[in-house]
């Protein structure tokens, strides 16, 4: 069951579940160059953010375009029991980053509207991935990407306490992120690696140096599509604030709840001996 906490909170999914995306995420990472054509992996069972049953079909498809995508058979939108989810091989850069590509679709799997709530004008006829408004400005993906970035912002923290990274230097960063996005803030580069991160996007670093240059500081209220891949979170987010301003308030309200809840990681000793993607099982 996911806990939304009165919407203050960011999604998160049962900890059953995120124990079970993450045994996933190594599997696929272990066998993405084993597969050449489209192929079954395994189901899995969730619970959608109403309290209803859902399954998904997962399958590696290293032919598509795209990162991954849910859809269910022609005829069957209603039903959360016939989803099928296709994740692209081709596209992993690291388990972390498999793991956050997971946890995106799982984001659409336990949306309501995009099975027992489906409505073809919201999901259809406003909806596409063909454009920056209708993709980073539909509520949909507002939900996908936000939530899948706390969660590896969260994530981030937890790997900075288990490889000993000190709890002053975590305290700051943690404000730096908070400021950043309130009143746009100065980032320190240690703030920004860990930015990077998140999501497994190190994993791909081709325009960190240039990323580097002009990031120290800069300007909010911008267009940042110069940020390239190094920085893949910002430049989705600040593509949600320009799309999606409406919304952009309640991102602010739900980094503040999860600034609180690092504020607890940070203070918590971790186990040694523990990886880190278990820790909040
Ligand atoms: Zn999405």
């Amino acid at each position: 069951m996911e806990r939304t906490n009165r919407g203050r909170q960011r999604v998160k999914l049962d900890n059953v579940l995120r124990h079970t995306l993450w045994r996933l995420a190594e599997h696929l990472w272990d066998i993405r160059k084993t597969v050449h054509d489209r192929t079954y992996v395994r189901s899995v069972d969730f619970t959608l953010a109403n309290g209803r049953r859902g399954t998904v079909k997962i399958l590696l498809e290293p032919h598509m375009e795209l990162f991954g995508e849910v859809d269910t058979p022609p005829g069957t939108a209603h039903n959360p029991h016939t989803f099928y989810m296709l994740v692209n091989p081709k596209t992993f850069l690291n388990v972390r980053n498999v793991y956050s590509l997971l946890f995106h679709e799982f984001m659409h799997l336990t949306d309501p509207t995009q099975s027992v709530a489906w409505n073809d004008r919201y999901c259809k006829e406003t909806y596409s991935a063909d454009a920056d408004e209708t993709y980073y400005g539909h509520d949909i993906e507002f939900r996908a990407f936000v939530n899948e970035f706390l969660e590896g912002l969260v994530n981030a923290f937890a790997d900075g306490v288990s490889r000993g990274t000190d709890g002053a230097t975590l305290w700051r960063m943690n404000r730096e992120i908070l400021d950043h996005f309130n009143e746009g803030g100065a980032l320190s580069s240690d703030t920004i690696d860990l930015l990077q991160g998140v999501g497994g996007f190190d994993g791909e670093n081709r325009f960190k140096r240039e990323w580097r240059k002009f990031s120290y500081r800069f300007p909010f209220l911008k267009k940042l599509y110069w940020a390239g891949d190094a920085a893949a979170f910002l430049t989705y987010l600040y593509r949600i604030r320009e799309f999606n301003p409406r919304r952009w308030p309640r991102f602010l309200t739900l980094l503040y709840a999860a600034h609180g809840e690092i504020e607890t990681v940070i203070e918590t000793p971790c186990d040694s001996g523990t990886k880190v993607q278990y820790r909040f099982l």
